[in-house]
């Protein structure tokens, strides 16, 4: 196998939605869904802002019928945040979302009809800079790829977004993002691989149905975590069944897990052993929800021991290691100062506070 270290990303053409560039040598972004009911412009509008305050650059929203497309022109004039509207089946509704100002459409031209109709959405799209996802999932792929190579077979999910992309080609629309997910992480993880291969299109990367809070974080770290280790993927989507602000949390986690994120703090911690005499795991806890809004990108540690801490902690720009009783504050590995236990979390925060020259509300 090919080294692949320090992550080169695989080099793919790059689509503009609103003011986040997806693909080219442009960082990972992080997008999430609304579960809002469309037509309600309120909870929609405060959901999106919950997302984009947690981190979330690109918000999607499901537009299922006429009444929502009908808001979407309201809810484009309270965001600015690009917003991407998820279609299935009616052209029409993809050309309103279009004509609201939607930056992104998710649609399937598959699932559209007539060769007309797709016509004028790529036309539509293209008039107004806007890209289209394909987006191939287990529950959408064609019955013929279905009986060719059954359910959860890689190769289908490929043929069916490339095959999909085909369509758009033919109206010579290039501006193309493809997901393939399936929520089998092994599934996804060959199909990416060998979508990565067969096209330059960026990618849009997702486990389907992860499941919910704790088992979907594992499994979409999973999938997503090993393919982005590969450099394939240029978007991300964690599939929670939950509150998508969490989505949005363990995708920015997943992503500095992956050393791919282009921002925030990233909080390591030791797990603690016998050697530790303070609270830990309370202190941990406490730097990250704090430091969560944070968007200058620094790495903090927190740990247990001088023993081993500030060894352990080289890595990081700033961090804590606790003692008896007292501790000490470490920056570059190097020990600069020693303080009671009780003091230890606030000169670590006054101190990401000056690294960033962003507040941390105490
Ligand atoms: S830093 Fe100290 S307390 Fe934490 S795991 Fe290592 S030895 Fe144990």
């Amino acid at each position: 196998m090919e080294l692949n270290y320090p992550i080169k990303r695989r080099k793919s053409r790059s689509v503009k939605v609103g003011d986040v560039i997806i693909g080219g040598a442009f960082p990972v972004s992080i997008q999430s869904m609304t579960t809002t009911d469309t037509r309600d412009v309120d909870s929609t509008v405060k959901q999106i802002n919950q997302l984009v305050e947690a981190g979330c650059q690109i918000v999607r929203l499901s537009v299922l019928n006429d009444a929502a497309a009908d808001k979407l022109p309201e809810i484009r004039r309270q965001v600015t945040q690009p917003l991407v509207a998820d279609i299935h089946f009616q052209h029409e509704l993809a050309l309103k979302a279009i004509a609201a100002g939607f930056d992104k459409i998710r649609i399937n031209p598959g699932n559209i009809g007539a060769d007309w109709k797709v016509r004028e959405v790529a036309k539509a799209a293209k008039d107004a800079g806007v890209p289209i996802r394909i987006g191939v999932n287990s529950g959408s792929l064609p019955k013929d790829l279905l009986e060719q190579y059954g359910h959860d077979d890689p190769r289908a999910f490929v043929e069916a977004a490339l095959r999909e992309a085909a369509i758009l080609e033919d109206v010579d629309f290039g501006d193309i993002v493809i997901s393939v997910k399936s929520t089998n992480t092994q599934t996804a993880f060959w199909a990416y691989q060998m979508l990565a291969e067969q096209c330059d299109y960026p990618l849009h990367v997702g486990i389907t149905e992860a499941g919910t809070l704790e088992k979907g974080t594992i499994k979409s770290s999973v999938g997503i975590g090993a393919i982005l280790l590969t450099g394939v993927g240029d978007t991300i989507r964690v599939s929670l069944t939950a509150d998508p602000v969490h989505e949005v949390r363990v995708a920015k986690q997943l992503l500095a897990a992956c050393n791919l994120s282009a921002e925030g703090v990233d909080v390591i911690a030791c797990p603690t052993c016998g050697r530790c005499q303070i609270d830990l795991i309370g202190l941990a806890e406490s730097v990250e929800a704090k430091t969560r809004h944070i968007k200058t990108p620094l790495k903090v540690a927190v740990m247990g021991c001088v023993v081993n801490g500030p060894g352990e902690a080289a890595a990081a720009d700033v961090g804590i290691a606790g003692g008896d009783g007292r501790g000490v504050l470490i920056k570059q590995g190097e020990i600069v100062k020693t303080l009671p236990e009780a003091d230890l979390e606030q000169a670590l925060l006054d101190e990401i506070e000056q690294m960033t020259g962003e507040k941390i509300e105490r």
